[in-house]
């Protein structure tokens, strides 16, 4: 369908075409020359290994109608006609046009940020959402400085509401995605210690968090893990809290594990949620506080909460050939994350227990301290504990000391997955948990 036609680009950038060139419909708005596209606008991003601008031909031959170009010469070997919109640079121009489509097709906009839990709440909320409003979202983690834009040029003109994760790792980064898609209302998930490196403390954490306050637009809410004085006492006014204690407005007031989902009291209503860990009663708090904000019947988003399924490597069960099941966590870590899921295993009915947990990575000069932290949280319930990689080291000196399972570290995957497969049996689980690029995930292709 198309989004807008070339002239609705050009006139953003001061950029005349020709007539024949104006009408030129746009209906794809890409960065990556190797996709094949209908009536595709290519938008070629300097890169630190590659410069996209070389790739015009591919792009071209793969349906590439029109392109931005922020080069001096024209490209050699291109249809003459082919029409080029010059910019100064292309990933500012994407981020700018991003902004007009959001304003010009005007949906209600819902920015998610937080240190953990960004795209389970994301589909959450748009789980709630989509039942009664056309819903965009994020598709999977496309949350920075390029994922954004791509995110909202995406949206077809009929898009009621879009879901906007915004993911950060340092001071500024939140403040341009929050003026880029305008949040209409904002949700900070929570204050974790993902990328201290850069935030030095959690106080500049929450201060990089609360910067998506900048885009907010007048009156918008700012939905907030009530239970977090780093945000409960920012002086943003129009506040709705969610948590755990007396003080939120929307408070989950029971959890309880069952063995494939969890039941959960939030305001009185109690209903099943397909996911486990009290953490994720929380995330579905912040749904409902936004379905309701947006006028959404309250049993009518508990319904979609119901039957909410979450996109991969996010707690995903799989069975292996010995039977044991094993607990895909491994699409990322923070200290935070990883003992929340420490947390569900020990709450999950299984004889055995083993835990594969490799480094998390951009802790600085937290690493020890809080690698430390994962391993406080692990007791006897656990028979295993694996860990791979180089500072995840510092999990097993953290062990309590009075913990009496097997012990391990590992440098080599191979000498791990060894080690694992004599672990199991139908009377195990494995929680597999690590930073992204550890890629645990390779262990279950191993496994299978
Ligand atoms: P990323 O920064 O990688 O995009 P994210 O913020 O999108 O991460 P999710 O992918 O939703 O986060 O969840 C990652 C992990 O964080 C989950 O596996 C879960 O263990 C944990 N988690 C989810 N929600 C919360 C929460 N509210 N508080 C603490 N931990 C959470
Ligand atoms: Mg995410």
């Amino acid at each position: 369908m198309e989004k807008f036609t070339l002239q609705f680009v050009a006139e953003l950038f001061d950029h005349r075409l020709t007539e024949q060139q104006k009408n030129i419909s746009i209906h794809h708005i890409y960065t990556d020359s190797r996709q094949s596209v209908e009536n595709g606008l290519f938008i070629p991003i300097v890169g630190e290994r590659f410069d996209a601008h070389d790739f015009i031909s591919g792009a071209i031959e793969r349906g590439a109608v029109a392109a931005l170009w922020s080069r001096s010469e024209q490209p050699e070997g291109i249809p003459k006609n082919f029409p080029l919109i010059y910019v100064d640079d292309t990933l500012k121009a994407l981020q700018e046009l991003a902004k007009a489509y959001r304003q010009a097709l005007d949906p209600t906009v819902i920015g998610v940020t937080g240190s953990n839990g960004k795209t389970t709440t994301k589909e959450l909320i748009a789980a709630c959402l989509s039942a009664t409003y056309k819903t965009a979202k994020t598709e999977g983690n496309l949350n920075n400085h390029i994922g954004l834009p791509l995110t909202i040029l995406r949206m077809e003109r009929d898009v009621e509401v879009l879901v906007a994760e915004m993911g950060m790792s340092a001071f500024g980064e939140i403040e341009l995605l929050s003026s880029i898609g305008q949040p209409d209302h904002a949700v900070i998930t929570n204050i974790g210690e993902s990328h201290i490196e850069f935030l030095g403390s959690r106080e500049g954490i929450a201060k990089a968090k609360l910067e998506i306050t900048a885009g907010l637009r007048k009156q918008g809410q700012l939905i907030i893990d009530g239970d977090e004085p780093l945000l409960t006492t920012n002086a943003y006014p129009n506040k709705i809290r969610c948590g755990f204690t007396a003080e939120n407005d929307y408070r989950v007031e029971a959890y309880e594990q069952l063995q494939e989902a969890s039941s959960v009291t939030i305001n009185q209503t109690t209903f099943t949620l397909p996911l486990l860990g009290q953490h994720q009663a929380l995330n579905a708090a912040f749904a409902i506080a936004l379905a309701e904000l947006m006028g959404v019947p309250t049993d009518q988003a508990i319904n979609q909460l119901e039957s909410v399924v979450m996109p991969g490597m996010r707690f995903e069960k799989i069975e292996t050939k010995q039977g044991a099941l094993v607990i895909n966590d491994a699409y990322n870590a923070s200290a935070t994350s990883m003992v929340a899921s420490i947390d569900v295993v020990k709450q999950m009915n299984y004889q055995r227990k083993v835990a594969v947990l490799a480094d998390i990575l951009e802790l600085g000069d937290f690493t020890e301290q809080a690698h430390n932290k994962v391993g406080q949280s692990i007791d006897d319930q656990f028979d295993a504990i694996f860990t791979f990689g180089t500072s995840s080291r510092f999990i097993l000196e953290g062990l309590p000391e009075t913990f009496s399972g097997k012990q391990k570290h590992f440098t080599s995957k191979q000498a791990l997955i060894e080690e694992l497969t004599s672990e199991l049996d139908e009377n195990t689980v494995v929680l597999l948990k690590g930073s992204r690029s550890m890629k645990l995930e390779e262990i279950i292709e191993a496994l299978q």
